[in-house]
């Protein structure tokens, strides 16, 4: 059935699902900091609201896709915050990727209020948001898991849930620890054939049928020219920040260390894209791995 859905930030992946969710006949009410962004999706047919607590006020179900943490204890505990004028019974699901405690706490707080919060981070990129194919990892009770199910379906195609709360961003963060490192390794690779005399499509072809094929490669491809809608191929805008990719790979390092877990590869790799965000690379795509390399001078 139709329903009253509110929806807070609308930034590459946040505008994408909204739309989807407009067009699968839902009345959407959006909120973003950017009046830029809400001016896009009032242009797609969505309501606008000023704050957090009035989207709460006029909505049954709210959906959260905020950049990190900080921002969702914003949103969700601030003053005129979200949890500040929930209804009882509504039903929360935030989609942006945070660290597994945080999620936890904010469903805690969540629950006093009679509200219920998942944890729905997703994969499949801007590409995946656009097209209405992400995959959900959700995190909660199962029935309510059962309520979540037709409201994610708008926006995604594969809906799995992983756990009780919070168990949706270990899955999220345990994608990302792959995703990051084999954008690296992908990057690295392109970059030495191509510098030691190797046309780039030919050799991503190659990789693509033989054992170096991963998603990274094959659909998002970081060297510029090899696929054509890859943010590779429009000055790595409208893709994943590499701010975004640092602040995942921290949540693994974080994660690890709590537990006492060794991490390698992860280590390496968040200091890669630190460095990348240190050298003022943070707002283009994460796949500007590559050109980084290109231009980074051997020591
Ligand atoms: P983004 O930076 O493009 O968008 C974030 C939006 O949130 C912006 O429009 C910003 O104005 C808004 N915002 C920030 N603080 C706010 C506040 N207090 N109140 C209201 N709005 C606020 O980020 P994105 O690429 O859309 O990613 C969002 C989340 O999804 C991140 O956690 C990211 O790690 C995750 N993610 C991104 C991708 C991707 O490919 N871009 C893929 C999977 C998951």
């Amino acid at each position: 059935s139709k329903k009253t859905i509110g929806f807070i930030g609308l930034g590459n992946m946040g505008a994408h699902q909204a739309s989807n969710l407009i067009k699968n006949g839902h009345k959407v009410i959006v909120y973003d900091t950017s009046s830029e962004r809400m001016n896009l999706l009032l242009q797609k047919g969505a309501e606008l609201a000023s704050t957090p607590s009035e989207i709460a006020k006029r909505s049954e179900i709210i959906v959260t896709m905020l950049p990190a943490s900080a921002h969702v204890k914003n949103v969700y505990l601030g003053q005129d915050g979200i949890l500040s004028s929930v209804k009882p019974g509504t039903l929360l699901l935030d989609s942006s990727t945070i660290d597994p405690q945080t999620a936890r706490e904010v469903a805690d707080q969540a629950a006093k209020h009679q509200a219920t919060l998942l944890d729905c981070p997703v994969s499949g990129g801007t590409g995946g948001a656009e097209a209405g194919t992400l995959t959900f990892m959700v995190g909660g009770k199962e029935k309510d898991f059962e309520l979540a199910k037709p409201i994610l379906s708008c926006m995604g195609k594969n809906i799995v849930h992983c756990g009780d709360v919070g168990t949706g961003q270990v899955a999220k963060v345990c994608n990302n620890l792959v995703l990051g490192i084999s954008m690296v390794g992908v990057s690295e690779a392109m970059n030495l054939g191509v510098k030691l005399g190797m046309d780039p499509k030919k050799l991503a072809g190659i990789f693509n049928t033989s054992s170096a094929r991963c998603w990274t490669s094959e659909l998002y491809n970081p060297c510029p020219g090899v696929l054509e809608n890859s943010p590779a191929s429009r000055g790595y805008t409208g893709g994943f920040g590499s701010a975004l990719m640092n602040k995942d790979l921290g949540l693994a390092v974080d994660s690890a260390k709590a537990i006492g877990e060794n991490l390698y590869l992860g280590n390496v790799a968040h200091q890669f894209y630190t460095q990348m965000v240190n050298k003022g690379l943070g707002q283009k795509d994460f796949s500007a791995a590559y050109e980084f390399l290109q231009k980074t001078p051997s020591s």
